[in-house]
């Protein structure tokens, strides 16, 4: 199963997408995580992708579409896989459906996780983040066990340069302009599906395990 999360920042795309990486065993493939690896291991690609990062831009197409080219030709991937924050702009979603139908294959499914605006800068202030697995908390609506640890691997939990609410604003001005006009690229392809993110975490996972079957 093939899989896009598509929504604003702080939607909820990386709780879902992980939770739908385990119950279907595939992949969880996050953009933001492989540029913020790249950053904490100080490469080139980090070097440049924090320029844009920063800011609360987009890194360019050009770093970023060969880089989950290659991510998805890898083993693991054979059976599908759940895009996190790819594609974001029309090229690369142009770019994702070129090279998937070079191999006669096609995404299953671009879910939208819709969340208004005026809930986003809460759910990024409140935001914690591990930086070492990749794990998400929020202070008030999904507490780590014992304060800035994250439960799953016991490291300090931060919040993100880009979490700011200066940041935050810039990001979801991003969004608007570059990256919900896909809602309509994958609803022409008749893949769309939509569910409110305003849900508890629980219940906007069973809205896309309906969605998605057993
Ligand atoms: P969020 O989940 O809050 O939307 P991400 O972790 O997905 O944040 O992304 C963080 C930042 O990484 C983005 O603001 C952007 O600068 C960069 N980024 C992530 N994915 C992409 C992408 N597909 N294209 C361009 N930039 C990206
Ligand atoms: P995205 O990947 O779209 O940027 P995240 O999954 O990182 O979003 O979620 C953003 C913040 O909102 C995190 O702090 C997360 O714990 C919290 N969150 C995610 N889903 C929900 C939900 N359904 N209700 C309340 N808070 C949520
Ligand atoms: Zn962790």
């Amino acid at each position: 199963m093939k899989i896009i999360m598509l929504g604003a920042p702080g939607a909820g795309k990386g709780t879902q997408a992980k939770q739908i990486a385990a119950k279907y065993n595939i992949p969880h493939i996050s953009t933001g995580d492989i540029f913020r690896a790249n950053i904490k291991n100080g490469t080139e690609l980090g070097k440049k992708a924090k320029e844009y990062m920063d800011q609360g831009l987009l890194v360019p197409d050009e770093l970023t579409c060969d880089l989950v080219m290659d991510r998805i030709a890898q083993d693991d991937a054979k059976n599908g896989f759940v895009l996190d924050g790819f594609p974001r702009t029309i090229p690369q979603a142009e770019a994702l459906t070129a090279a998937l139908t070079k191999i006669g294959q096609s995404m299953d499914f671009a879910i939208d996780v819709d969340v208004p605006d005026e809930n986003i800068i809460g759910r990024m202030s409140g935001r914690r983040a591990c930086l070492k697995c990749g794990a998400t908390y929020h202070i008030v609506s999904i507490p780590p066990k014992q304060e800035g640890i994250c439960d799953t691997c016991g490291s300090e939990l931060v919040l993100r340069d880009d979490d700011q609410p200066d940041t935050v604003k810039k990001r979801l001005d991003v969004y608007h302009a570059q990256t919900q006009p896909l809602i309509e690229y994958y609803s022409k392809q008749g893949i769309l599906k939509s569910v409110s993110g305003t849900q508890p975490m629980e219940t906007v996972f069973a809205n896309i395990v309906e969605i998605l079957g057993e």
